[in-house]
Protein backbone atom coordinates (compact mmCIF):
# COMPACT_ATOMS: atom_id res chain seq x y z
CA UNK A 1 0.00 0.00 0.00
CA UNK A 2 1.68 3.46 -0.72
CA UNK A 3 1.20 6.11 1.70
CA UNK A 4 0.89 9.71 0.05
CA UNK A 5 3.52 10.77 2.16
CA UNK A 6 6.04 8.21 3.65
CA UNK A 7 6.40 4.33 3.52
CA UNK A 8 5.63 2.72 6.98
CA UNK A 9 6.25 -1.29 7.26
CA UNK A 10 2.95 -2.99 7.27
CA UNK A 11 4.04 -6.07 8.39
CA UNK A 12 3.19 -5.75 12.48
CA UNK A 13 -0.24 -5.29 11.50
CA UNK A 14 -2.96 -8.16 11.63
CA UNK A 15 -5.72 -5.37 10.06
CA UNK A 16 -5.46 -2.10 8.67
CA UNK A 17 -8.64 0.11 8.04
CA UNK A 18 -8.42 3.09 6.12
CA UNK A 19 -10.48 6.51 7.06
CA UNK A 20 -11.03 8.26 9.95
CA UNK A 21 -14.78 8.56 9.59
CA UNK A 22 -17.80 6.84 12.04
CA UNK A 23 -17.32 3.80 9.69
CA UNK A 24 -13.42 3.60 9.98
CA UNK A 25 -13.37 4.21 13.43
CA UNK A 26 -16.19 2.03 14.46
CA UNK A 27 -14.85 -0.55 12.88
CA UNK A 28 -10.91 -0.12 14.25
CA UNK A 29 -12.97 0.03 17.79
CA UNK A 30 -14.74 -3.14 17.35
CA UNK A 31 -11.70 -4.81 16.16
CA UNK A 32 -10.17 -4.08 19.26
CA UNK A 33 -13.13 -6.08 21.29
CA UNK A 34 -12.85 -9.44 18.85
CA UNK A 35 -9.40 -9.32 19.02
CA UNK A 36 -7.50 -7.42 21.41
CA UNK A 37 -4.37 -9.14 20.98
CA UNK A 38 -3.94 -8.33 17.53
CA UNK A 39 -2.17 -5.20 16.24
CA UNK A 40 -4.52 -2.80 14.81
CA UNK A 41 -3.42 0.39 12.33
CA UNK A 42 -5.65 2.78 11.13
CA UNK A 43 -4.74 5.50 8.07
CA UNK A 44 -6.72 9.14 7.90
CA UNK A 45 -5.48 11.70 5.89
CA UNK A 46 -6.60 14.84 8.76
CA UNK A 47 -5.80 14.83 12.60
CA UNK A 48 -9.10 14.34 13.64
CA UNK A 49 -11.48 11.30 14.03
CA UNK A 50 -14.95 11.27 14.88
CA UNK A 51 -15.83 9.62 18.05
CA UNK A 52 -19.36 8.61 18.94
CA UNK A 53 -20.70 9.58 22.20
CA UNK A 54 -24.08 9.07 24.39
CA UNK A 55 -25.41 5.87 22.66
CA UNK A 56 -29.42 5.58 23.54
CA UNK A 57 -30.86 3.03 22.04
CA UNK A 58 -34.22 4.17 20.82
CA UNK A 59 -35.87 0.82 19.52
CA UNK A 60 -33.97 -2.90 18.49
CA UNK A 61 -32.58 -1.14 15.27
CA UNK A 62 -32.26 2.63 16.05
CA UNK A 63 -29.84 4.06 17.91
CA UNK A 64 -29.22 8.00 18.81
CA UNK A 65 -25.86 9.20 19.04
CA UNK A 66 -23.60 12.39 19.49
CA UNK A 67 -20.69 11.97 17.13
CA UNK A 68 -17.46 14.16 17.84
CA UNK A 69 -14.58 15.26 16.31
CA UNK A 70 -11.48 14.34 18.59
CA UNK A 71 -7.75 13.87 18.05
CA UNK A 72 -6.70 10.74 16.50
CA UNK A 73 -4.34 10.07 19.66
CA UNK A 74 -7.46 9.31 21.78
CA UNK A 75 -8.12 6.23 19.75
CA UNK A 76 -5.14 4.36 21.19
CA UNK A 77 -5.97 6.03 25.09
CA UNK A 78 -9.23 3.77 24.48
CA UNK A 79 -7.78 0.75 22.26
CA UNK A 80 -4.34 0.70 22.98
CA UNK A 81 -3.68 -1.94 19.92
CA UNK A 82 -4.95 0.87 17.55
CA UNK A 83 -2.14 2.46 16.24
CA UNK A 84 -3.02 5.80 14.16
CA UNK A 85 -1.30 7.12 10.93
CA UNK A 86 -1.73 10.75 9.54
CA UNK A 87 -1.96 10.11 5.25
CA UNK A 88 -3.27 9.51 2.67
CA UNK A 89 -3.51 6.35 0.77
CA UNK A 90 -2.34 6.86 -2.81
CA UNK A 91 -2.43 3.59 -4.29
CA UNK A 92 -3.28 -0.38 -2.85
CA UNK A 93 -1.51 -3.40 -3.26
CA UNK A 94 -3.85 -5.32 -0.62
CA UNK A 95 -2.02 -8.44 1.37
CA UNK A 96 -3.53 -7.72 4.98
CA UNK A 97 -6.96 -8.06 6.05
CA UNK A 98 -8.14 -4.51 4.76
CA UNK A 99 -11.38 -2.03 5.42
CA UNK A 100 -11.48 1.03 3.21
CA UNK A 101 -13.77 3.39 5.11
CA UNK A 102 -12.67 6.45 3.22
CA UNK A 103 -16.29 8.22 2.99
CA UNK A 104 -17.85 9.94 -0.14
CA UNK A 105 -17.30 13.68 -1.39
CA UNK A 106 -19.93 16.11 -2.71
CA UNK A 107 -21.30 15.95 -6.07
CA UNK A 108 -20.37 19.68 -7.43
CA UNK A 109 -23.16 21.23 -9.98
CA UNK A 110 -19.55 23.19 -11.85
CA UNK A 111 -16.40 23.45 -10.56
CA UNK A 112 -16.92 27.48 -10.14
CA UNK A 113 -15.49 29.71 -7.63
CA UNK A 114 -19.48 30.71 -6.56
CA UNK A 115 -20.16 27.35 -5.53
CA UNK A 116 -19.36 25.66 -2.08
CA UNK A 117 -20.47 22.37 -0.56
CA UNK A 118 -20.53 21.06 2.87
CA UNK A 119 -18.61 18.12 3.76
CA UNK A 120 -15.95 18.69 6.41
CA UNK A 121 -14.70 20.76 9.13
CA UNK A 122 -12.80 23.03 6.50
CA UNK A 123 -15.41 23.22 4.35
CA UNK A 124 -18.05 24.46 7.16
CA UNK A 125 -15.92 27.48 8.31
CA UNK A 126 -15.24 28.30 4.35
CA UNK A 127 -19.37 28.34 4.32
CA UNK A 128 -19.25 30.11 7.55
CA UNK A 129 -16.16 32.77 6.75
CA UNK A 130 -18.36 33.41 3.08
CA UNK A 131 -22.11 33.85 4.75
CA UNK A 132 -21.05 36.64 7.12
CA UNK A 133 -20.65 39.10 3.69
CA UNK A 134 -23.75 37.25 1.98
CA UNK A 135 -27.34 38.77 1.28
CA UNK A 136 -28.76 36.27 -0.50
CA UNK A 137 -27.78 32.51 -1.47
CA UNK A 138 -28.63 29.97 -3.53
CA UNK A 139 -29.00 26.17 -2.18
CA UNK A 140 -29.15 23.35 -4.53
CA UNK A 141 -30.51 20.09 -3.82
CA UNK A 142 -33.18 18.40 -1.47
CA UNK A 143 -31.73 16.06 0.68
CA UNK A 144 -30.92 16.35 4.45
CA UNK A 145 -28.38 18.95 4.38
CA UNK A 146 -29.67 21.34 2.21
CA UNK A 147 -33.04 21.09 4.29
CA UNK A 148 -31.07 22.05 7.79
CA UNK A 149 -29.42 24.15 6.06
CA UNK A 150 -32.91 26.56 4.67
CA UNK A 151 -33.76 25.74 8.29
CA UNK A 152 -30.71 27.03 10.33
CA UNK A 153 -29.23 30.28 8.24
CA UNK A 154 -31.66 33.48 9.13
CA UNK A 155 -31.23 36.79 8.18
CA UNK A 156 -30.53 36.72 4.62
CA UNK A 157 -32.77 35.46 1.55
CA UNK A 158 -32.42 31.92 0.53
CA UNK A 159 -33.56 30.69 -3.10
CA UNK A 160 -34.14 26.98 -2.47
CA UNK A 161 -34.16 25.26 -5.97
CA UNK A 162 -34.95 21.28 -5.58
CA UNK A 163 -35.78 19.42 -9.25
CA UNK A 164 -38.83 17.42 -7.30
CA UNK A 165 -42.39 18.78 -6.21
CA UNK A 166 -41.90 19.63 -2.74
CA UNK A 167 -39.41 19.78 -0.22
CA UNK A 168 -37.17 17.16 1.50
CA UNK A 169 -38.65 14.49 -0.99
CA UNK A 170 -35.38 12.26 -0.38
CA UNK A 171 -36.45 11.54 2.98
CA UNK A 172 -40.71 12.38 3.34
CA UNK A 173 -43.68 12.21 1.14
CA UNK A 174 -45.50 15.67 0.05
CA UNK A 175 -47.56 15.17 3.17
CA UNK A 176 -45.06 15.88 5.71
CA UNK A 177 -43.82 18.44 3.94
CA UNK A 178 -47.01 20.36 3.90
CA UNK A 179 -46.90 19.75 7.89
CA UNK A 180 -43.02 21.14 8.11
CA UNK A 181 -43.29 24.11 5.75
CA UNK A 182 -45.28 26.27 8.33
CA UNK A 183 -42.04 26.32 10.17
CA UNK A 184 -40.24 28.54 7.42
CA UNK A 185 -42.16 31.17 7.83
CA UNK A 186 -41.38 31.05 11.46
CA UNK A 187 -39.23 33.68 13.25
CA UNK A 188 -35.99 31.62 14.57
CA UNK A 189 -36.79 31.21 18.03
CA UNK A 190 -34.34 32.15 20.92
CA UNK A 191 -33.29 28.28 21.20
CA UNK A 192 -32.69 27.34 17.94
CA UNK A 193 -30.36 30.53 17.91
CA UNK A 194 -26.52 29.42 17.16
CA UNK A 195 -24.07 29.18 19.59
CA UNK A 196 -21.39 31.68 19.96
CA UNK A 197 -18.22 29.53 20.27
CA UNK A 198 -16.69 28.13 17.40
CA UNK A 199 -16.34 24.45 18.10
CA UNK A 200 -14.72 23.38 14.29
CA UNK A 201 -10.87 24.38 14.09
CA UNK A 202 -9.26 23.70 11.23
CA UNK A 203 -5.88 22.32 10.78
CA UNK A 204 -4.29 23.88 7.50
CA UNK A 205 -4.69 21.46 4.95
CA UNK A 206 -1.59 20.69 2.69
CA UNK A 207 -2.01 23.18 -0.71
CA UNK A 208 -3.51 20.94 -3.03
CA UNK A 209 -4.81 18.60 -0.69
CA UNK A 210 -7.88 16.56 -2.72
CA UNK A 211 -8.89 14.17 0.28
CA UNK A 212 -11.42 15.35 2.50
CA UNK A 213 -11.79 15.28 6.37
CA UNK A 214 -14.80 13.22 7.89
CA UNK A 215 -18.36 14.15 7.08
CA UNK A 216 -19.53 16.35 9.04
CA UNK A 217 -23.38 15.12 10.60
CA UNK A 218 -26.67 16.74 11.66
CA UNK A 219 -24.84 18.86 14.07
CA UNK A 220 -22.83 20.52 11.15
CA UNK A 221 -24.36 23.99 11.96
CA UNK A 222 -23.39 24.05 15.82
CA UNK A 223 -20.86 26.66 16.89
CA UNK A 224 -21.27 28.32 13.07
CA UNK A 225 -22.23 31.69 12.94
CA UNK A 226 -24.83 31.53 10.35
CA UNK A 227 -25.73 35.35 10.54
CA UNK A 228 -27.60 35.39 13.58
CA UNK A 229 -31.23 37.52 12.84
CA UNK A 230 -34.84 35.93 13.49
CA UNK A 231 -36.28 36.54 10.32
CA UNK A 232 -36.50 33.70 7.77
CA UNK A 233 -36.63 34.74 3.97
CA UNK A 234 -37.09 31.58 1.80
CA UNK A 235 -38.08 31.17 -1.79
CA UNK A 236 -39.02 27.92 -2.92
CA UNK A 237 -38.07 27.03 -6.86
CA UNK A 238 -39.69 23.72 -7.51
CA UNK A 239 -39.22 21.20 -10.30
CA UNK A 240 -36.60 22.94 -11.93
CA UNK A 241 -32.47 22.48 -11.92
CA UNK A 242 -29.79 24.95 -12.74
CA UNK A 243 -29.26 25.18 -16.64
CA UNK A 244 -26.30 27.20 -15.71
CA UNK A 245 -24.07 29.75 -14.21
CA UNK A 246 -23.70 33.18 -15.30
CA UNK A 247 -21.38 36.01 -14.33
CA UNK A 248 -22.73 39.59 -14.03
CA UNK A 249 -21.13 40.25 -17.78
CA UNK A 250 -23.27 37.54 -19.06
CA UNK A 251 -26.67 39.09 -17.84
CA UNK A 252 -25.73 42.55 -18.96
CA UNK A 253 -26.80 41.30 -22.43
CA UNK A 254 -30.21 42.43 -24.40
CA UNK A 255 -33.05 39.57 -23.97
CA UNK A 256 -32.00 38.41 -20.60
CA UNK A 257 -34.50 39.24 -17.67
CA UNK A 258 -33.44 38.84 -14.24
CA UNK A 259 -36.32 37.55 -11.38
CA UNK A 260 -36.08 40.05 -8.25
CA UNK A 261 -37.61 39.60 -4.78
CA UNK A 262 -37.09 43.24 -3.57
CA UNK A 263 -37.07 46.78 -5.49
CA UNK A 264 -33.87 47.39 -4.75
CA UNK A 265 -31.73 44.62 -5.98
CA UNK A 266 -28.22 46.00 -7.39
CA UNK A 267 -25.77 44.03 -9.53
CA UNK A 268 -25.21 40.37 -7.61
CA UNK A 269 -21.57 38.28 -7.96
CA UNK A 270 -23.44 35.45 -9.81
CA UNK A 271 -26.33 34.89 -11.91
CA UNK A 272 -27.66 31.42 -11.88
CA UNK A 273 -30.22 30.27 -14.78
CA UNK A 274 -33.11 27.97 -13.79
CA UNK A 275 -34.62 25.46 -16.27
CA UNK A 276 -38.15 27.29 -16.28
CA UNK A 277 -35.90 30.12 -17.90
CA UNK A 278 -35.86 32.18 -14.60
CA UNK A 279 -32.59 33.90 -13.87
CA UNK A 280 -31.58 34.83 -10.52
CA UNK A 281 -28.57 36.89 -8.91
CA UNK A 282 -26.87 35.80 -5.70
CA UNK A 283 -23.93 35.80 -3.62
CA UNK A 284 -23.00 32.33 -3.77
CA UNK A 285 -24.20 28.29 -4.89
CA UNK A 286 -24.53 25.75 -1.98
CA UNK A 287 -24.34 22.18 -3.75
CA UNK A 288 -25.95 20.02 -2.06
CA UNK A 289 -27.11 17.29 -4.26
CA UNK A 290 -25.74 14.38 -2.75
CA UNK A 291 -22.19 12.47 -2.75
CA UNK A 292 -19.33 10.37 -4.97
CA UNK A 293 -17.55 7.23 -2.88
CA UNK A 294 -14.16 8.16 -2.71
CA UNK A 295 -12.87 5.34 -4.63
CA UNK A 296 -10.55 6.66 -7.26
CA UNK A 297 -6.84 6.11 -5.44
CA UNK A 298 -7.75 2.55 -4.90
CA UNK A 299 -8.65 1.76 -8.76
CA UNK A 300 -5.40 1.88 -10.15
CA UNK A 301 -4.18 -1.96 -10.72
CA UNK A 302 -7.16 -3.40 -8.68
CA UNK A 303 -10.13 -4.92 -10.17
CA UNK A 304 -12.64 -3.77 -8.05
CA UNK A 305 -16.32 -4.29 -9.32
CA UNK A 306 -18.09 -0.87 -8.13
CA UNK A 307 -21.96 -0.43 -7.65
CA UNK A 308 -24.50 1.63 -9.16
CA UNK A 309 -23.49 4.79 -7.45
CA UNK A 310 -20.03 3.76 -7.76
CA UNK A 311 -19.14 2.70 -4.00
CA UNK A 312 -17.03 -0.49 -3.83
CA UNK A 313 -19.48 -3.02 -4.13
CA UNK A 314 -19.34 -5.84 -1.33
CA UNK A 315 -21.30 -8.75 -0.60
CA UNK A 316 -22.87 -9.97 2.58
CA UNK A 317 -19.54 -10.04 5.10
CA UNK A 318 -18.53 -6.43 3.15
CA UNK A 319 -15.71 -8.41 1.09
CA UNK A 320 -14.93 -6.29 -2.16
CA UNK A 321 -14.11 -8.26 -5.30
CA UNK A 322 -10.63 -7.95 -4.29
CA UNK A 323 -9.15 -10.48 -1.60
CA UNK A 324 -8.82 -9.55 1.65
CA UNK A 325 -10.34 -6.06 1.16
CA UNK A 326 -13.29 -5.03 3.03
CA UNK A 327 -15.17 -1.58 2.76
CA UNK A 328 -17.61 -0.08 4.87
CA UNK A 329 -19.74 3.09 4.67
CA UNK A 330 -20.34 5.24 2.66
CA UNK A 331 -17.74 4.47 0.02
CA UNK A 332 -19.65 1.15 -0.28
CA UNK A 333 -22.07 -0.37 -2.52
CA UNK A 334 -24.06 -3.22 -0.70
CA UNK A 335 -24.28 -6.04 -3.59
CA UNK A 336 -25.93 -8.71 -1.34
CA UNK A 337 -29.73 -9.31 -1.47
CA UNK A 338 -31.15 -6.81 0.63
CA UNK A 339 -34.16 -7.87 3.37
CA UNK A 340 -37.46 -6.95 2.39
CA UNK A 341 -37.61 -3.80 4.34
CA UNK A 342 -33.56 -2.38 4.36
CA UNK A 343 -31.93 -0.48 1.84
CA UNK A 344 -28.68 2.11 1.84
CA UNK A 345 -28.75 5.84 2.67
CA UNK A 346 -25.25 6.78 3.07
CA UNK A 347 -26.10 7.78 6.74
CA UNK A 348 -24.38 8.19 9.97
CA UNK A 349 -26.18 5.29 11.48
CA UNK A 350 -25.17 2.89 8.46
CA UNK A 351 -21.69 4.35 8.41
CA UNK A 352 -21.51 2.93 11.95
CA UNK A 353 -23.46 -0.55 11.57
CA UNK A 354 -21.28 -0.97 8.73
CA UNK A 355 -18.04 -0.37 10.49
CA UNK A 356 -18.55 -2.55 13.23
CA UNK A 357 -20.07 -5.50 11.16
CA UNK A 358 -17.36 -5.55 9.04
CA UNK A 359 -15.24 -5.52 11.67
CA UNK A 360 -16.67 -8.92 12.73
CA UNK A 361 -16.60 -9.99 9.25
CA UNK A 362 -12.67 -9.56 8.82
CA UNK A 363 -12.20 -10.83 12.21
CA UNK A 364 -13.94 -14.12 11.61
CA UNK A 365 -12.23 -14.63 8.40
CA UNK A 366 -8.74 -14.63 10.31
CA UNK A 367 -10.62 -16.48 13.23
CA UNK A 368 -12.21 -19.09 10.98
CA UNK A 369 -15.44 -18.74 13.03
CA UNK A 370 -18.67 -18.01 11.33
CA UNK A 371 -20.59 -15.72 11.55
CA UNK A 372 -24.50 -14.43 10.55
CA UNK A 373 -25.60 -10.89 8.90
CA UNK A 374 -26.36 -8.26 11.78
CA UNK A 375 -29.83 -7.53 12.44
CA UNK A 376 -29.30 -3.91 12.14
CA UNK A 377 -29.86 -5.02 8.30
CA UNK A 378 -33.25 -6.33 8.54
CA UNK A 379 -34.97 -3.16 8.88
CA UNK A 380 -33.94 0.34 7.52
CA UNK A 381 -34.43 2.96 10.64
CA UNK A 382 -32.69 6.73 10.87
CA UNK A 383 -33.78 9.19 13.44
CA UNK A 384 -32.82 12.90 12.77
CA UNK A 385 -34.60 16.59 13.15
CA UNK A 386 -35.86 18.64 10.44
CA UNK A 387 -37.11 22.30 11.65
CA UNK A 388 -36.76 21.09 15.21
CA UNK A 389 -39.11 18.39 14.59
CA UNK A 390 -37.94 14.59 16.32
CA UNK A 391 -37.94 12.28 12.68
CA UNK A 392 -38.07 8.93 12.41
CA UNK A 393 -37.81 6.71 9.47
CA UNK A 394 -39.00 3.36 9.50
CA UNK A 395 -39.03 0.54 6.51
CA UNK A 396 -40.38 1.20 3.22
CA UNK A 397 -41.19 4.97 4.83
CA UNK A 398 -41.97 6.35 0.96
CA UNK A 399 -43.20 3.22 0.13
CA UNK A 400 -40.29 2.49 -1.93
CA UNK A 401 -39.94 -0.74 -4.02
CA UNK A 402 -43.41 -0.93 -3.78
CA UNK A 403 -44.57 1.02 -7.29
CA UNK A 404 -47.17 2.88 -5.77
CA UNK A 405 -49.10 -0.52 -4.69
CA UNK A 406 -49.74 0.54 -1.34
CA UNK A 407 -52.28 2.27 1.18
CA UNK A 408 -51.58 4.86 3.69
CA UNK A 409 -52.76 5.37 7.46
CA UNK A 410 -52.26 9.04 8.59
CA UNK A 411 -52.67 10.74 12.04
CA UNK A 412 -51.71 14.43 11.53
CA UNK A 413 -52.03 17.08 13.97
CA UNK A 414 -51.08 20.44 12.93
CA UNK A 415 -47.79 21.67 14.57
CA UNK A 416 -47.47 18.68 16.61
CA UNK A 417 -47.22 15.97 14.70
CA UNK A 418 -47.57 13.65 11.86
CA UNK A 419 -47.48 9.95 11.73
CA UNK A 420 -48.06 8.12 8.29
CA UNK A 421 -48.15 4.16 7.84
CA UNK A 422 -47.56 2.27 4.64
CA UNK A 423 -49.25 -0.67 4.65
CA UNK A 424 -50.08 -3.54 1.97
CA UNK A 425 -52.55 -6.15 2.41
CA UNK A 426 -52.84 -4.88 6.09
CA UNK A 427 -48.90 -4.96 6.54
CA UNK A 428 -47.27 -2.82 7.73
CA UNK A 429 -44.14 -1.68 5.12
CA UNK A 430 -43.25 1.88 6.64
CA UNK A 431 -43.58 4.28 8.66
CA UNK A 432 -42.94 8.19 8.90
CA UNK A 433 -42.88 9.63 12.72
CA UNK A 434 -42.55 13.04 13.10
CA UNK A 435 -43.18 14.76 16.59
CA UNK A 436 -42.54 13.25 20.01
CA UNK A 437 -44.91 10.48 18.59
CA UNK A 438 -43.55 7.37 21.04
CA UNK A 439 -44.59 4.70 18.50
CA UNK A 440 -41.37 3.99 16.83
CA UNK A 441 -40.77 0.80 19.43
CA UNK A 442 -44.23 -0.39 17.97
CA UNK A 443 -44.30 0.25 14.60
CA UNK A 444 -40.81 -1.27 14.29
CA UNK A 445 -42.41 -4.75 15.51
CA UNK A 446 -44.86 -4.13 13.74
CA UNK A 447 -42.85 -3.95 10.47
CA UNK A 448 -40.55 -6.87 11.29
CA UNK A 449 -43.45 -9.33 12.22
CA UNK A 450 -45.69 -8.46 9.70
CA UNK A 451 -48.44 -9.11 11.92
CA UNK A 452 -51.95 -8.70 9.57
CA UNK A 453 -53.29 -5.26 11.30
CA UNK A 454 -56.64 -5.17 8.82
CA UNK A 455 -59.15 -5.86 11.15
CA UNK A 456 -57.84 -2.93 13.30
CA UNK A 457 -58.65 -0.66 9.63
CA UNK A 458 -58.21 2.85 10.47
CA UNK A 459 -58.11 2.47 14.05
CA UNK A 460 -54.22 1.80 14.17
CA UNK A 461 -53.55 5.25 14.26
CA UNK A 462 -56.78 6.17 16.82
CA UNK A 463 -55.21 8.53 19.59
CA UNK A 464 -57.91 6.77 21.42
CA UNK A 465 -56.79 3.03 21.24
CA UNK A 466 -53.19 2.80 22.96
CA UNK A 467 -52.32 -0.12 20.38
CA UNK A 468 -49.16 0.00 22.36
CA UNK A 469 -50.68 -2.25 24.72
CA UNK A 470 -51.53 -4.50 21.68
CA UNK A 471 -48.81 -4.97 20.10
CA UNK A 472 -45.78 -4.18 22.58
P1 LIG B 1 -16.43 9.92 6.36
O1 LIG B 1 -17.02 10.44 7.62
O2 LIG B 1 -16.48 10.76 5.15
O3 LIG B 1 -14.94 9.49 6.67
C1 LIG B 1 -14.00 9.21 5.66
C2 LIG B 1 -12.61 9.25 6.27
O4 LIG B 1 -11.66 8.75 5.34
C3 LIG B 1 -12.12 10.64 6.63
O5 LIG B 1 -11.46 10.57 7.87
C4 LIG B 1 -11.15 11.00 5.50
O6 LIG B 1 -10.19 11.94 5.88
C5 LIG B 1 -10.55 9.64 5.22
N1 LIG B 1 -9.99 9.45 3.87
C6 LIG B 1 -10.61 9.67 2.68
N2 LIG B 1 -9.78 9.30 1.66
C7 LIG B 1 -8.63 8.84 2.23
C8 LIG B 1 -7.40 8.32 1.73
N3 LIG B 1 -7.18 8.17 0.41
N4 LIG B 1 -6.44 7.96 2.61
C9 LIG B 1 -6.65 8.08 3.94
N5 LIG B 1 -7.79 8.56 4.49
C10 LIG B 1 -8.77 8.93 3.64
N6 LIG B 1 -25.97 11.43 8.38
C11 LIG B 1 -26.94 11.18 9.25
O7 LIG B 1 -27.18 10.01 9.58
N7 LIG B 1 -27.69 12.16 9.80
C12 LIG B 1 -27.48 13.46 9.49
O8 LIG B 1 -28.18 14.35 9.97
C13 LIG B 1 -26.42 13.77 8.61
N8 LIG B 1 -26.13 15.05 8.34
C14 LIG B 1 -25.06 15.33 7.57
C15 LIG B 1 -24.69 16.65 7.40
C16 LIG B 1 -23.59 16.97 6.64
C17 LIG B 1 -23.20 18.42 6.46
C18 LIG B 1 -22.86 15.94 5.99
C19 LIG B 1 -21.69 16.26 5.13
C20 LIG B 1 -23.22 14.61 6.15
C21 LIG B 1 -24.31 14.29 6.95
N9 LIG B 1 -24.68 12.97 7.17
C22 LIG B 1 -25.69 12.71 8.06
C23 LIG B 1 -23.99 11.85 6.49
C24 LIG B 1 -22.95 11.23 7.41
O9 LIG B 1 -22.15 12.24 7.97
C25 LIG B 1 -22.11 10.24 6.59
O10 LIG B 1 -22.96 9.27 6.02
C26 LIG B 1 -21.10 9.50 7.47
O11 LIG B 1 -20.35 10.38 8.25
C27 LIG B 1 -20.16 8.65 6.61
O12 LIG B 1 -19.16 8.11 7.41
P2 LIG B 1 -17.89 7.38 6.77
O13 LIG B 1 -17.05 6.95 7.92
O14 LIG B 1 -18.33 6.38 5.77
O15 LIG B 1 -17.12 8.52 5.91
Amino acid sequence: MDLGHEQSSMEEYSYVVVGGGIAGVTCAEHLYILHPEAEILVITATPLIKAVTNVLPLTKTLDSFDVEERPAEELKNNCPNVTVAKDTVAHLDADKQLCVCTGASPKLIDNSPHVVWIRDTESACQFQSRIQKAKRILIVGNGGIATEMVFEVTGLQILWVIKDKFMTANFIDAGAAEFLRPELDKEKSENTFPLKRRKYTVDKMEAGASVLGGALGPDWHTGLELKGDIHRKVTIETEVEIRKILEPVDVRQPGKTITTLNSEEGEWPVYVELTNGKVYGCDFIVSAIGVTPNTSNFLKGNKFTLGEEGGFLVNEKMETSEKNVYAAGDVCTPGWQPAQHWFQMRLWTQARQMGSYAAKCMWSSLAKEEIYMDFCFELFSHATKFFGYKVILLGLFNGQRLEGKYEILLRYTKGMEYIKCVMVDGRMQGAVLIGETNMEETFENLILNQMDLSVYGEDLLNPDVDIEDYFD
